[in-house]
């Protein structure tokens, strides 16, 4: 435990279960004494996250609905933010969807639909997500979202994700200079493969993962806790000169000729 975060007040978007990204990252914020917020998209998930963090004794100042595919939903989740906590200091948004059948094959396969389905999940929400936290974000503090190589490179199967990824890394950028103004700070994690629901969804996936093990400089797996640490690093004071990034958590795979 340590007190990097203390005080700071850090809604997190996207835990869907234990295996997921954003659990890591709640990890280690918890770990640096963040107060923490979640939002989740149904009420099925709340109850999981409800026992998850009983089970880890981990004390939520909220948990709030959102769906990010609705702006209506995201405006509401954010007053009612406002209303339970007041400022608030940080937003992590590790939040994707794209359809199961369009994470193979061609991408030129794409449907009209699929693309835009990918794009509003997965790009457009942490435009509309950052606009609604600001107003909250009043005593300036950082946004972290959850990117991957796809957005860089062609990534066999990920497809319209890889183009979602490449506008969301593009999103980055163009919020950071919207909001740097405020004292805002907007960073992606690129992180390497790891088993989640998500990743079950794109074709091939445990190629992707014995390729970091086999390539990468440091020859070993990434794990949601990596992630985690790396996106409290960006959240919390020690990154406060960084904004616009995109911080790779790969093992170093993104360096490597031919990976
Ligand atoms: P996950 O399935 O655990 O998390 C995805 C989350 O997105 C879920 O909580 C889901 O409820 C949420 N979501 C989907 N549609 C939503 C909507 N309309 N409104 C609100 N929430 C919605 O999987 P994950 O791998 O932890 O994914 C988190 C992020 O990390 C995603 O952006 C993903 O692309 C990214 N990422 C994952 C990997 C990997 O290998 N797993 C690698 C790099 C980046």
């Amino acid at each position: 435990m340590n007190s990097l975060m203390k005080d700071k007040n850090i809604v997190v978007m996207g835990v869907a279960n234990n295996r997921s990204i954003a659990w890591g990252i709640t990890k280690s914020l918890h770990n640096a004494g963040a107060n923490l917020i979640f939002t989740n998209r149904q009420e099925r998930s709340k109850q999981k996250l409800e026992k998850m963090l009983a089970e880890n004794d981990i004390e939520a100042k909220a948990i709030v609905s959102c769906d990010v595919s609705d702006d209506d939903s995201i405006v509401k989740a954010f007053q009612e933010i406002g209303e339970k906590v007041g400022t608030i200091h940080g937003l992590v948004h590790s939040v994707a969807f794209a359809n199961r059948d369009e994470l193979k094959g061609e991408y030129a396969d794409t449907s009209r639909e699929g693309y835009l389905l990918a794009q509003d999940i997965s790009a457009y929400s942490l435009v509309a997500v950052t606009r609604e936290a600001k107003k909250l974000m009043t005593e300036g503090g950082g946004i972290v979202t959850q990117t991957y190589l796809g957005a860089e490179r062609v990534v066999p199967n990920y497809n319209v994700m890889g183009v979602a990824k490449a506008a969301l890394e593009a999103s980055v950028r163009y919020l950071a200079e919207d909001v740097g103004k405020y004292g805002i700070r907007v960073n992606a994690v690129s992180a390497g493969p790891i088993r989640t629901l998500s990743a079950k969804g794109v074709s091939g996936f445990n190629e992707k993962m014995s390729v970091i093990e086999e390539k990468a400089p440091l020859r070993r797996q990434i794990d949601q806790d990596q992630v985690g640490d790396a996106t409290l690093f960006l959240l919390s004071e020690m990154a406060r000169g960084v904004t616009g990034e995109v911080l790779h958590v790969d093992s170093g795979f993104h360096i490597v000729a031919g990976s």
